[in-house]
């Protein structure tokens, strides 16, 4: 390999954001691309590329109610390196689309409500980002208001996400009274002023706890107070350590506020200097290093009709290895072709003349006719196929059904369609000609209705049914299977791939069918 090549990829940091919502993730994505010089001034990101793209009326959906189903990728410099920031989901109707980029980065960062602690969907999202030991960068945000007291926060995120902190900076003074931080390491103060928030600006410091400056900012009685805090925190918590960050034993942070712009930038540095470069990742076949060669990559996210005109969808693909190249030929092993791919999407932000290339940790958008599922492998030639890419079991059923009865073809592909695209989950029960859909959020049945109406013609509404969550069905005895399946015949459906899946009406069903059926293997996630 090059060393450009090696140096590029490098140089790169793919993280996402992860919080509970309402905890300040858009506002810190802005603050991010400030600091990244990928946006001028804060107040632009809600509603980016909607110059860009034609909107389909889901994207419209999306704009009413202020929310962000679709996932995008920004790329900027920044200390040195090259970021790539994968934008989730903030709504939890749509987590699905969250759990599967969370495969697709190599760091996160964790973005906790200070006056609220730690919330639901950080923890569920935690526990997804605890199946890789993701490296976790944590920002205390809303500084600027009255918070739970900042070692209690840290206890919070012990107990409840089972990881170590290591404060690198801590708050002086919160609310009306916030003052700034102290950098431990850099044993510097860094002051806040409100009203900053909007564009970038220097920040004001100052050098050692007992530089005689503090005496303007602070009283006597405060500044030996700090000083005994600092002390009491630095007694009670470990010092940073690279290695136990990266297998997501311990995580560093940062506090601020993400409305102010204060703590961002120094909450970038830390991520930018400690985050890992672009890290290999398992095949069923063997492991693909970072630094091999040849491009692999794969499918996490499909989103379709970017550009309704061409009816087309965009495949979200990481690179796992090696360079992409425009006109390059790729191989998808799962249907054993070799596509020729000259119009990647590529998400260098600003400079033009690199937009014909990617590097492994970078995410590319392929064109996609209907050949590309969630979860394909691409390599240049190699039969692997990448592994970890998850299917959640559907909390949310409905039954779908047609206003016009001679559309049943074009509903069953649409359905099939967006099932493989990972939109919904397709269920179709052995036993009768019913079509289930499954979700994780209750938005999703909404997308789905507006997407077969303006993308396959046809006018579904929903019915209620009585089913409360499904399990892939594994068995490696076929006799054990085939008594299993003859036992719960009215319970066995077929997903949108044709796997077997048990739909329970209730839990209790589900766990006297696991009493009774010890040997059958019910799986509430499936790999792609
Ligand atoms: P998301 O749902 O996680 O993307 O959260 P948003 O970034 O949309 O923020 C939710 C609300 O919290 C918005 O009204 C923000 O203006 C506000 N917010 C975000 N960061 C801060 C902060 O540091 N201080 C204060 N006071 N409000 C904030």
């Amino acid at each position: 390999m090059s060393q450009t090549t090696k140096d590029e990829i490098l140089k790169r940091r793919t993280f996402a954001i992860i919080s509970h919502p309402d905890a300040g993730k858009t506002t810190i994505t802005e603050k991010v691309l400030l600091l990244g010089q990928a946006i001028q001034s804060a107040g632009t990101v809600k509603g980016r590329g909607s110059n860009q793209h034609a909107k389909s009326d889901w994207m419209e959906m999306e704009k009413e109610r202020g929310i962000s189903v679709t996932t995008s990728v920004m790329q900027f410099p920044f200390n040195n390196c090259l970021v790539n920031l994968l934008d989730t989901p903030g709504h939890e109707d749509f987590s699905e689309d969250t759990y599967r980029t969370l495969t697709a980065v190599d760091s996160c960062l964790m973005v906790i409500d200070s006056a609220k602690g730690v919330e639901d969907r950080t923890k569920k999202l935690m526990e997804v980002t605890r199946l890789r030991d993701t490296p976790i960068v944590t920002f205390m945000n809303k500084l600027d208001r009255d918070i739970i007291d900042p070692l209690e926060l840290l206890d919070d995120v012990e107990n409840e996400l089972n990881i170590h902190c290591v404060p690198i900076t801590w708050p002086i003074g919160c609310g009306k009274e916030f003052r700034g931080v102290y950098h431990f390491s850099e044993k510097r103060i860094y002051l806040y002023e409100s009203g900053r928030g909007n564009k970038l600006h220097e920040v004001q410091y100052i050098d050692g706890i007992d530089n005689p400056k503090l005496k303007e900012l602070l009283d006597e009685q405060q500044i030996s107070d700090l000083k005994e805090e600092l002390e009491l925190v630095q007694g009670a918590t470990n010092e940073f350590d690279r290695e136990d960050f990266l297998a997501g034993k311990i995580t560093p942070v940062f506090f601020g506020t993400a409305l102010g712009n204060f703590g961002v930038d120094q909450m970038l540095m830390g991520l930018t200097s400690w985050a890992p470069a672009p890290q290999g990742r398992a095949t069923l076949n063997r492991f693909v290093g970072n630094d091999e060669e040849k491009l692999t990559g794969f499918v996490f996210k499909i989103q379709a009709n970017m550009d309704p005109k061409h009816r087309d969808r965009i495949a979200f693909m990481r690179l796992v290895s090696g360079k992409y190249q425009k006109g390059m030929k790729l191989y998808n092993p799962r249907i054993e072709k070799k596509l020729t791919i000259s119009d990647a999407v590529t998400f260098m932000a600003g400079e033009r003349e690199r937009a014909d290339f990617a590097y492994a940790g970078d995410i590319i958008g392929l064109h996609n006719h209907g050949t590309i599922q969630i979860g394909d492998t691409f390599t240049e030639g190699e039969n692997l196929k990448f592994s970890g890419i998850p299917n959640f079991a559907p909390e949310l059923f409905k039954r779908i059904r047609l206003k016009d009865p001679l559309k049943q073809k074009q509903l069953l592909k649409g359905l099939i369609q967006l099932s493989e695209e990972g939109a919904v989950q397709l269920f179709r029960p052995l036993q009768n000609n019913d079509l289930i859909v499954g979700a994780v959020g209750v938005l999703q049945f909404d997308v789905v209705v507006a997407r077969l109406k303006s993308e396959y013609k046809v006018s579904a509404i929903y019915e209620a049914i009585n089913i409360t969550t499904a399990r892939w069905v594994e068995c490696n005895d076929k006799k054990e299977l085939e008594n299993f399946k003859r036992k719960n015949q009215n319970n066995l459906a077929l997903d949108g791939a044709e796997n077997l899946t048990y739909i329970a009406p209730s839990m209790v069903n589900l766990n006297l069918v696991k009493d009774r059926f010890p040997s059958i293997i019910l799986k509430s996630t499936r790999e792609h």
